[in-house]
Order: structure tokens, then sequence, then C-alpha cells
């Protein structure tokens, strides 16, 4: 029961300030810190923590950063299969002001040089029993690892996200897309919004079942043909929502891991109602990273 989750990594360089600096202004922080992120990191991170064997193939950088992050991810207890490239690794500078409205550069680096899978990429997909992608990383890598997974009968979840162009055949070709109400109305051609039912209803005309995530109000699960559920969010005092979207996809893969991996409309319910309860935790905790709950405490905060 292995997990592969092929992605990008990131160090995200925080720096506090009163205020963002306008163009030609230089401010001074009051405070950085450094963490690790980007989306298949923080999700390898989730999924590993809700119990699941998770092998996470990325690219890194040959610098300081990247053995930052291969620590931090080995650390997590997942087997790295990290490609070390002549690129920076993958970065983000972030400034957060005195309202906690933020400002965010990202440079890509190693991660848009996780081009062309390897044969053992291709062979690890193959094995696995999940497959969990994100669109940080080139579209055409996610495609090909799409297409080695669907000749495997691996189970491919696809969290859509940042939002992004996706071809429908390779909509059609995965097993579970997991989008936020922004994604799925870009997804689906319909920018202004039409309601999350429509929405998903759009969606599950590829042929592929939907979760569209909805913040506080939970979750929308759906199936081709079938009446869609919704999930509601735990309600809870929350804090910080940064890193909810990738701790949920965490999660839901990990339940859908342990269960029976059908992806029938009351497999994906019950995922999802795990991974609402590990993003729940993970809203009342600062950070994405650290936010990120266990299994343990998870089976607690549900009991
Ligand atoms: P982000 O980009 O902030 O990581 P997202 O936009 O990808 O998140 P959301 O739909 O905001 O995803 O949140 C994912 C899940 O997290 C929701 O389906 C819900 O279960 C949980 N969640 C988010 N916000 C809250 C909240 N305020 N209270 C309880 N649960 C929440």
């Amino acid at each position: 029961m292995t997990v592969v989750v092929l992605g990008s990594a990131n160090l995200d360089l925080v720096y506090e300030v009163e205020r963002i600096p306008a163009p030609g202004e230089t401010v001074l922080s009051r405070g950085f810190e450094a963490f690790p992120g980007g989306k298949g990191n923080n999700q390898a991170i989730a999924t590993a923590r809700a119990g699941a064997d998770v092998r996470f193939i990325v690219a890194l950088g040959r610098d300081a950063a990247g053995d930052r992050l291969a620590d931090e991810a080995r650390r997590a207890g997942i087997t790295l299969q990290a490609r070390r490239v002549d690129a920076p690794t993958g970065s983000a500078v972030i400034f957060v002001d005195q309202h906690a409205e933020n400002s965010i550069v990202v440079n890509s680096g190693a991660n848009a040089a996780l081009v062309d899978p390897t044969m053992g990429e291709l062979a690890d997909i193959a094995a696995a029993d999940l497959l969990v992608l994100q669109l940080e990383t080139p579209i055409a890598t996610v495609g090909a690892a799409v297409t080695a997974a669907r000749a495997a009968a691996t189970t491919v979840i696809l969290n859509a996200a940042p939002s992004a162009a996706v071809p429908a055949e390779l909509l059609r070709a995965v097993d579970v897309l997991v989008v936020n109400e922004h994604e799925a109305a870009e997804l689906a051609g319909e920018p202004d919004g039409t309601g999350e039912r429509s929405l998903l209803s759009v969606l599950t005309g590829h042929g592929c079942a939907v979760i569209v995530t909805l913040g506080s109000d939970g979750a929308l699960v759906g199936v081709p043909g079938q009446d869609p559920v919704k999930v509601p969010a735990v309600k809870v005092d929350a804090k910080d929502t940064t890193g909810a979207g990738d701790t949920f996809v965490g999660a839901f893969a990990a339940a859908l891991d342990r269960g029976t991996r059908s992806t029938d409309l009351a497999s994906l319910v019950a995922a999802t109602e795990f991974a609402t309860a590990a993003a729940a935790i993970a809203v009342q905790r600062k950070g994405a990273v650290p936010s990120i709950p266990t299994l343990e405490e998870v089976e607690r905060f549900r009991k």
C-alpha cells in the first residue's frame, strides 16, 4: 500500500513587515522565518502524517534549501525520490503585513525542471496503489505520470491547483479530481461561478469523481450519474487556513488508501469525512506544514 506523490517543493521565506513595500520603497522586516512549502511537499507530508506509506517524486536544486527540504521530508517518514538538478530549489518570498495581508513571489526553480519522467519514476508510479498530483510541476509531466498510472491501474487523485488549464483528455484519465470553488469554476469554463452543484456536474461530465472543497462550508462529493453528497466542515475556531487544502488532499489520499481504494460514492464520502476532520485541526493551528495533524490526532478529534 504505497502512495506516490509527484509534485513541487519550495522553501517559503516569510518576512513580517509593518506594510508591504510600494514600488521603489525599502522597508525593514520585523521578523523572518523559512518554512518548507510547495503543494507537493505539503501533500506528501500530510499523506504520511495521516498514516500512509509515501514516496515523493520531486526536483530539488543542489543547494542548502534542497538539503533542508530533503531532510524535513525524510524526517516526516517519506521515502524521497529526489532529482537534484542544476537550478535553484523552488522558493517563495512572502511578505505578511500587520493586518495579515500578504504578497507572494514564487520562483519555480527546480520544480520546472521535473520534466521527462525517468523509467524508475514511472516504475514507482506503476507499482503504487495511489498517485497524487498537483499543478505546480510541468503539465506534460503530470500527463506522463497519469498515463503510467492508468496503464498500471494505479488510482489517480489530481488536485488541480493552482488554477490552470487542464486538457480534457487528462481529466478523463483521472479517478478523483479535487478542487476548491475557484479552481472548479475555472476548469468548468465558468469563471464567474454558477453554484457548486452545477460546477460539479460539469466536471463529473469528464467521467471522473469530483470533490469541490468549500472552505468553512465543507466539501461536495460527486461521481458521474449520481446525486452529489455534501460533507459539512467541522465547526472550529479557525486561526490560519494556510495549507487547509493540502492537508485535506493528503488526508483524503491516506484514508482512501487505507480503505478499499474504491472510488464509489460511499468510499469517497468516508475519505472526505476523515479529510474534513484533518483540515479542521489544521485551520486551528498556525502555518502550513506545522499545522498538519497525525493520524492519532485526527482519530482522537473524531471520537
Ligand atoms: P488553501 O488554499 O487555504 O489551502 P483551499 O482553497 O485549497 O485552501 P478550502 O476549500 O478553503 O481549500 O479548504 C479545504 C478544506 O479545509 C475544506 O473542505 C474544509 O474541510 C476545511 N476548512 C477550510 N476552512 C475551514 C474552516 N474555517 N473551518 C473548518 N474547516 C475548514
